[in-house]
């Protein structure tokens, strides 16, 4: 719990008003979650950075999340502050243009991937077509490595702006970044945690049809293998070295199998969707019913790719 004069204090920095005892579940592409004691939408770097020393004077636990499609949020909510990037930390810029062939650009954390994608077409600019139906914000891409059709967003970063408690606002140089499969190993350690503010991405100047051909193509390839109308969180455990989970899980026979108003999609085994009224215990319990069965079938250990929060 956050009192009267913890939370007077966060609001005297904050620009935006906080809003208190806020439920996380319309913040999340599965529509599930309790209340977080407070959601803050920042709206500049700065603010951020304040905010976050903030809470870790005061020892308010505190995550940064982005468009929440990766998140699965526990019933009982977060306790503590939950921070979401508005505009003033989404924009894109140009800031080398550094021969005819490449162009170097800075884009906020809290932009959609989508809206870069867009940005990237309109110029001309060639290089994320693999994150065409990706949702998420980039800085969300960041920290899960996201990547698709043998892309991983961690290739495209030339370096990262990053804030934590220890050491502040920092740059890292591609050189120091450390990507693994969805996972960014810079993020956290015992003693601190990042949080990603900027990114710098070098872009190859392009042929638009060609681009937009691309991402048509890859949007095709989406629909056609992705639950289209149910909520959920992409697929739901990483795919084992050499094979895929939803292989393994519709071998194991657990296609459409489900626990309260938590389904494995019939269309692609490695989607566990809301149907409308799945709790987070619902979609945890069904985890674990798959994760046991596909280990005693094929003795893979599935490992979750959806964060919990
Ligand atoms: C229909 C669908 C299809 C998908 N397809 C793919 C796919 O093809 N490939 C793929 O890789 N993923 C896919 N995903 C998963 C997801 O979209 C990506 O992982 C995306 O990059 C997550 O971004 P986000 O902003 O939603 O992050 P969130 O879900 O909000 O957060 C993910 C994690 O990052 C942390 N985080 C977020 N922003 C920051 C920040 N600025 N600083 C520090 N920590 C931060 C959060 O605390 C959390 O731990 C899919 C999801 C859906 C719903």
């Amino acid at each position: 719990m956050i009192d009267q004069d913890l939370k007077n204090g966060m609001q005297k920095i904050a620009s935006k008003p906080i809003e208190w005892d806020c439920v996380l579940a319309p913040f999340t592409s599965f529509g599930i979650g309790g209340a977080a004691d407070a959601l803050v939408e920042v709206t500049g770097r700065d603010e951020l950075c304040q905010l976050l020393s903030y809470c870790n004077k005061h020892v308010i636990s505190w995550r940064v999340i982005g468009r929440g499609t990766n998140l699965l949020v526990s019933d009982k909510g977060f306790s503590g502050v939950v921070f979401v990037l508005g505009k003033g930390i989404a924009q894109i810029e140009i800031i080398e243009q550094s021969t005819a062939a490449t162009v170097c650009i800075r884009v906020g954390a809290g932009c959609s991937l989508a809206k870069l994608l867009h940005w990237c077409i309109e110029r001309s600019y060639a290089g994320l077509e693999f994150t065409a139906g990706i949702p998420g914000s980039l800085g969300g891409a960041v920290v899960m490595n996201a990547g698709a059709w043998g892309y991983e967003i961690g290739e495209c970063i030339d370096s990262l702006s990053v804030f934590s408690e220890k050491y502040g606002v920092e740059d890292l140089a591609r050189e120091n970044l450390d990507f693994g499969y969805r996972i960014w190993n810079n993020q956290k350690n015992e003693e601190w945690s990042r949080v990603v503010l900027l990114a710098d991405i070098t872009l190859q100047c392009g042929n638009k049809e060609t681009i937009q051909e691309r991402c048509r193509d890859y949007s095709k390839q989406r629909k056609a293998k992705q639950p289209k109308v149910s909520r959920n969180a992409g697929s739901f455990f990483k795919n084992p070295e050499g094979d895929s989970a939803g292989r393994l899980i519709e071998a194991s026979g657990l296609k459409e199998i489900s626990c309260g108003g938590a389904m494995v999609s019939p269309v692609h085994a490695n989607f566990i969707v809301n149907t409308g009224t799945a709790t987070s215990r619902d979609v945890c319990k069904l985890m674990e019913i798959v994760m046991t069965k596909v280990k005693k079938d094929s003795g893979v250990q599935l490992i979750p790719e959806v964060h919990i929060l």
